[in-house]
């Protein structure tokens, strides 16, 4: 088994959940970072936590236009990519992992229709995608482990692919009490 360890940043209001970054590291090394061109930018500004937490972490050009305060994505950073993009990239990164890959979140649930998302409804889902998400949380609680007992994380939080590698050092440390209490 190969493990692709991910988390998406995303804006979501209960009906819609929108792509802002996504973060993927593999077992193998590899990792990949994007953020999308497409997300409702006002949106997020307006919304105070995912200002605070996200926008901030984002390649930003600042006093657009010379206009005081108003802020923008900088499309022409390397990161930024239109979802079709992005599509393609985690597409090639996943299948790239080998037939027996395994998605891994933590509190996974909207992560996982957020990424499927990138390929239209449920049904175009690629081959070789999982059609499911590992969670972090259910193999926790599997071992009895509470969620405040885990790794913290050391900083970078929000940042996906900061959000991603730490996601992994806990799914290991996971594995590693399994594996003890087997052995
Ligand atoms: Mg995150």
């Amino acid at each position: 088994m190969t493990a692709v360890d991910y988390d998406l940043e995303f804006r979501e209001d209960g009906r819609v959940i929108e792509l802002i970054s996504i973060g993927m590291v593999a077992d193998d090394g590899r990792e990949l970072y994007a953020i999308s061109s497409e997300f409702d930018q006002p949106a997020v500004r307006r919304h105070p936590w995912l200002r605070e937490h996200v926008w901030s972490q984002l390649p930003i050009v600042k006093n657009w236009e010379g206009v005081r305060g108003v802020d923008r994505l900088d499309l022409d950073h390397p990161d930024v990519r239109p979802r079709a993009q992005i599509a393609r990239l985690v597409h090639d990164f996943i299948v790239a992992a080998g037939p027996d890959v395994e998605l891994w979140a933590n509190w996974g649930a909207y992560d996982h229709v957020c990424l499927a998302q990138l390929w239209g409804p449920m049904i175009a889902l690629p081959e070789g995608v999982p059609m499911f998400t590992h969670d972090i949380q259910q193999e926790a609680r599997r071992l009895g482990i509470r969620w405040d007992e885990l790794p913290k994380q050391e900083g970078g939080e929000h940042n996906a692919l900061a959000d991603a590698r730490h996601n992994r050092t806990v799914r290991r440390w996971l594995a590693t009490r399994a594996q003890e209490r087997t052995a």
